[in-house]
Order: structure tokens, then sequence, then C-alpha cells
């Protein structure tokens, strides 16, 4: 590797820099996470499932178990299977969807498929012996793997399909929690682990006049293929008289643009942002390497890739895709600045982020076609304020004549009329104006993330005295090792808030799930009525979050505002809700601790 870090003089960084703030400043906004709206009442039509053949039809259940899973998707799954594989039989699931899947039973857009490779996405492959068959499988693939893991662990005959929780109270008298749900259920259960998901909740963009339109819409998470035609595989074949528009520009969009681009007769795509997107360079699974891998291989794979994306060096690197190559070239130039004494850590990492911004930046030059859209698509800001996105046919869709990319300079659309979509002209003077009529408008604009954690699960929790989970967590997050609060026994709820990030989510699933399990087993095993933080526990940790989230301020604040920065406002609360800022790698390794010293630390057991 050339020693390219050098080339950057002084004035280069100190322009990217300033063009990185004034393209930020356009998009930062006072309302934050105000400026979505909460889908429900007159919005619930976007949430509603499309994709259940056969409506269940049963009596309501008032079973008493020793825990009560709430969520199908891998996080529940896991949390389920980890409790199976600890003795604890008596469990049930209760699962919004009609299949698992989570995440995966929602997204069946066209074009879905796992941005981090499915070797180490994919938990459990060697327990189930199975093999992805290819090294970004598609959405189907995940889903069926989902239902894989359901059977592996019996857990279709334990779960409640098609079943929304909307309660969960504690009865002290019962030292019970009870858990109720849309269709008159009332289950006691000793122990409650929720994993509701970190992109459950779609959100809606509060844009005037959504309401008026008259034409059809979707959000992508609840992906309209009557409409449409085709399947997540793509072949959109009843859009062919169609014009279409598309919000959002982010991960998902990505993938489903081409194949919306493909279809349509026309497509608008309404840009606020550009995202960062690199090569994908998907590839079918070589079988000789497969029928090659050693018993502990997957656990080994994901370890590498943690540690690799969280920068921590590694002798080999076993992923070798974009996600690796970013981090992988930082640690490096880092390694080699060592000795500059004119650059410290800091210079270097941003001098490794924009070697590789302008690469993503000369891509799009490289794939499409016309200079003018091609500018419009450049992303100006650090590799990792957004989601990187990775893709071999989206930003070349854009050379399709009936493609248009409508970029709103970061304004983001203005209004929405009875027949289609307006947005400021960002060529024109203050009052002008660009209409765009369109027969369906899709809503690419993700997931709730900032927002209070009931809002998202779309239930409350209501631990001792009836105080609410809203009321404990009105100032941030509280917890012990993001999975605990005091006042709430028994009770586990799955987030990374106060907990571990890792770009590949199941991996952080699979170390907490196994937590969880260690926990409650200890508890039902040894027939301890309650489990739960001390004060003096929670206060500790979350003083540590507070401490550890506030090195990371400066870089959050210098981002364009998104979901990682608690869109443009990572003031307090965001910081006492953040994951434990010194990596994943660090967070497991203190629960591992935790778990070996056989102590509990910091909880009440009675
Ligand atoms: P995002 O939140 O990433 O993107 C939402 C998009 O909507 C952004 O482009 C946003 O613009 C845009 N938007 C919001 N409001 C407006 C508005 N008023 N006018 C115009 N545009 C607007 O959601 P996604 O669903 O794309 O992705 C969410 C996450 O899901 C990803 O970050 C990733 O973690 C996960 N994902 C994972 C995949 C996988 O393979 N594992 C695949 C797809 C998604 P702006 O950027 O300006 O806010």
């Amino acid at each position: 590797m050339t020693d390219t870090v050098a080339t950057f003089d002084e004035s280069e960084i100190i322009a990217i820099r300033e063009k990185y703030r004034s393209e930020r400043d356009k998009r930062l906004r006072d309302d934050g996470n105000d400026q979505y709206i909460e889908v429900t009442g007159e919005y619930s039509s976007y949430v509603e499932d499309p994709y259940i053949d056969q409506p269940i039809v049963r009596e309501p259940r008032t079973d008493q178990v020793d825990v009560v899973v709430v969520g199908g998707g891998f996080g529940g799954l896991l949390t389920a299977g980890n409790l199976r594989e600890s003795g604890i039989d008596d469990l049930m699931v209760i699962e919004k969807g009609g299949d698992f899947g989570g995440t995966w039973y929602w997204n069946r857009y066209p074009g879905a498929m796992c941005d981090i490779e499915s070797y180490t996405y994919l938990p459990l492959l060697e327990e189930l012996g199975s093999m992805p068959s290819e090294k970004y499988v598609k959405a189907k693939e995940i889903l069926a793997h989902s239902a894989a893991i359901g059977r592996h662990y019996d857990l279709y005959e334990r779960t409640l399909f098609q079943t929304e929780v909307t309660e969960v109270r504690w009865n002290e008298e019962r030292q019970r929690w009870i858990v109720s749900t849309d269709r008159g259920d009332a289950v006691e259960a000793r122990f409650v682990a929720m994993a509701n998901g970190p992109l459950h909740r779609p959100k809606l963009p509060g844009i005037a006049g959504i309401n008026d339109y008259r034409g059809h819409t979707f959000h992508t998470s609840r992906w309209d293929y009557e409409y449409t035609g085709g399947d997540p595989e793509g072949g959109l074949d009843r859009i062919a008289d169609k014009r279409i528009a598309v919000i959002g520009t982010g991960a998902t969009a990505i993938q489903c643009v081409p194949h919306l681009g493909a279809g349509a007769k026309e497509l608008f795509v309404f840009q606020r942002t550009p995202s960062c997107v690199d090569e994908r360079n998907n590839v079918p699974t070589d079988e000789e390497w497969a029928a090659s891998l050693e018993p502990g291989w997957q656990m080994q794979r994901m370890e590498n890739f943690n540690n690799l994306v969280s920068g921590i060096p590694e002798p080999v690197d076993l992923v070798n895709d974009g996600w690796t190559d970013i981090i992988g070239k930082t640690v490096r130039l880092v390694r080699e600045g060592r000795d500059n004494p004119n650059l410290d850590v800091a210079s270097l990492v941003e001098r490794a982020d924009l070697e590789k911004m302008n690469e993503i930046r000369s891509r799009v030059d490289t794939l499409v076609g016309d200079p003018a859209i091609a500018e419009s698509l450049k992303p100006w800001y650090r590799q990792f304020c957004k989601r990187p996105c990775f893709h071999d046919e989206y930003l070349d869709t854009y050379n399709r004549p009936t493609v248009h990319l409508v970029d709103t300079d970061g304004r983001g659309v203005k209004r929405i009329t009875e027949t289609g979509i307006v947005i400021a002209d960002p060529n024109g003077g203050p009052d002008d104006e660009l209409e765009f009529e369109v027969d369906c408008i899709v809503f690419a604009t993700g997931f709730e993330v900032g927002t209070d954690h009931s809002r998202r699960a779309g239930y409350e929790v209501f631990g001792r005295d009836g105080r609410s989970i809203t009321e404990h967590w009105a100032d941030g997050t509280r917890t012990l090792h993001g999975l605990m609060s005091h006042g709430f026994p028994n009770a586990f709820i799955i987030s990374p808030s106060q907990g571990g990030f890792t770009a590949n989510y199941p991996h952080m699933l699979l170390e907490v799930s196994a937590h969880i399990a260690h926990i409650a087993g200890h508890a039902l095993n040894n027939d301890l009525a309650t489990v739960e933080p001390t004060v003096e526990a929670e206060e500790a940790w979350i003083a540590k979050i507070i401490e550890k989230a506030r090195q990371n301020m400066a870089f959050s604040e210098s981002c364009t505002p998104g979901y990682y920065n608690n869109e443009g406002q990572p003031g307090k609360r965001s910081l006492q809700n953040s994951s434990y800022g010194s990596g994943s790698k660090s967070f497991f390794r203190i629960l591992e601790r935790w778990r070996d010293e056989g102590e509990f630390a910091g909880l009440d057991m009675r």
C-alpha cells in the first residue's frame, strides 16, 4: 500500500472539513426526530401485515409459563433457543407477524438482501448444518433460515403468531409479569425477555399534505406486490405503465431502486442526502471452501469480522469485503503513521477516511454517465456518519432514461399534493417549486430509532408500583448492561442502547441472549423469585456509558443528520442512550467476565 496519507496537505483537509460542515448545516433542523410521524391512527394502514395468507382464529390464552419472549426475529429466536439450551422449556414466544424472521419477515422489498457477509450474519449455521448459497444472501433465504432456527428449537409449537403485545405489567403479589395482547391473551410469566428489534417501527416523514395524496402509497417494509407485481427477487411486471416515486435514499432504497427502475414506466427518486455506495462483489458460495471448514469456524469468523470493523487488528481478514477494507485500511494507516511526528492518530484516521470517501465519490463518476447527476449522488460526510452501503447496480440505474434523480439539495420533499410531490426548486428563488405527478409513492424512509422505547415497541411496560419504563427512562435509558432496569424485576429488554453495537447485529444478539439465559436460568433453577439491578449498579453503568459516549461526541456532532447521531442532535439524552462506547468486543468481554465471576454482581436476587 502506498503512503497515501502524506498526499493530503493541510489545506485539502481544511477544505474538506468545511465542505462537510456546510453540507451538514444544510440538513440540520430543530425538530430532529419530531420531523417524523408516528405510524398510528390514521396512518395505521402503513403497518398492516400484507404477507398473511391465513389469518389465525383462536381463543384468548391465559397460560402460566416460566418465560415469555416478545418477538420472533433473530433476537427472540436466539433468546428462546439459549433458554432451551439451559433446560428452560416452559416458554412462550409472542410474535406480531405470521412467522419467524423479524426484520426479514417485514422487509421483503425487491432486492432485499443482507449487506453483512452471510457466513457471519446468519446465526447458528454450524448448529443447523446449513450453508448460505451466496456471500450476501437474499431476503427469502434469510427468512427460511429464521424458520429453520424456529424448528431447530421446537419453537413453532411454543409461539403465538399474528399476536401483538399491548402491555407488559408486573404483578407484585403474584411476582409475575402479565403479558396482554391484542387477542385478549393474559399470559403470566416469571420472566419476560423483550426482543423488539432496533429498527422495528416504520417511520413516515411529516411532509405537509401527506394525507391529501390520492394515488397509491406504501412503506418499503410492507411492500405491495399486488400493486407492483414481481417478488423479492424483482420482476415488477405491473408497473410498466406507472410513474413511481421513491422518497429516501438509505440502505433500503439502494437495494430496491434498481428493480423499480427496471420495472416502472418512469421512476423519480427523491434524495435528501446521498448514500455512500461502495462495490458489492457478491459471489456464489464456493463448495470446496465450505467443505474445508473446521468446527468452530463461524464464531471465529464472526469475531474476526467484528474485530476488524471495530479497528482491532487481526493477522488475517477472513471476510475481506467493503466493511473490513474500510477499517482495515484505516488501522493500517494509523499503524504506519505512528512514526510520523506531524500527525496524531485522529489526523491519520481523518486522512484514511478522506481517501476512502474520495474513492467512493470517484466511483460515482465512473458509473454515472451524466456528470450533473453524478455530482448530486456524491456523499459529503465521513464514512461512518451514516450506514455504509454496498451495491453493484444502484448507481448504474441512473443511466436509464426513465429514471430521474430528484436532488432536493438537503431540503427533502416540501409538500405532497393530491397527485404528486413538490420540492423547492434548487435552482430557483425562495418561492419557486417543482411538482412531479406520480401514480405511486414508495416511502423508503426507514424506522424510528431515537424515540421513546414504548412508542417503538408499540406497548408500555409497567414495573413495580405501576411505574412505566417511559417514566423510568424519561431522561434517557437506565439499565445494567443495556438489559435490565431497577424496578423491573425479571425483565430483559434487548437493544443497542447502553448495550453493545456492532455492524453484525446478530453477533450482539448471540452474546446477549446467552447472557439472558445465564441469568434467567440461574434464577429459575435455584427457585429465586426476583432478580433486578440495584440502583447503584444501574447508576454506575449509566455513568460509564455517558463518559464513553462523550469521547465520541465531536465526531457525532460533525456528521450529517441521521439515526446514527439522533438526527443531528447528539445531546445528553442521546449520550445516555448510546451503545457502550469502547466497542462491542470490550462489551462482550465485560459480560463474559461478569458471568465467569459467578457473583451476579449488581443484581439483587431474592
Ligand atoms: P434510513 O433511515 O437509512 O433512510 C431513510 C431515508 O429517507 C434517508 O435517505 C432519509 O434522508 C430519507 N428521508 C427521510 N425524510 C425525508 C424527507 N422528508 N424527504 C426526503 N427524504 C427523506 O432507512 P433505510 O430503511 O434505508 O435503512 C434503515 C437501516 O436498515 C439501515 O441503516 C440498515 O441498518 C438497515 N438495513 C439493513 C440492510 C441489510 O442488508 N442488513 C438492508 C437495508 C436496510 P436523510 O438521509 O437526509 O435523513
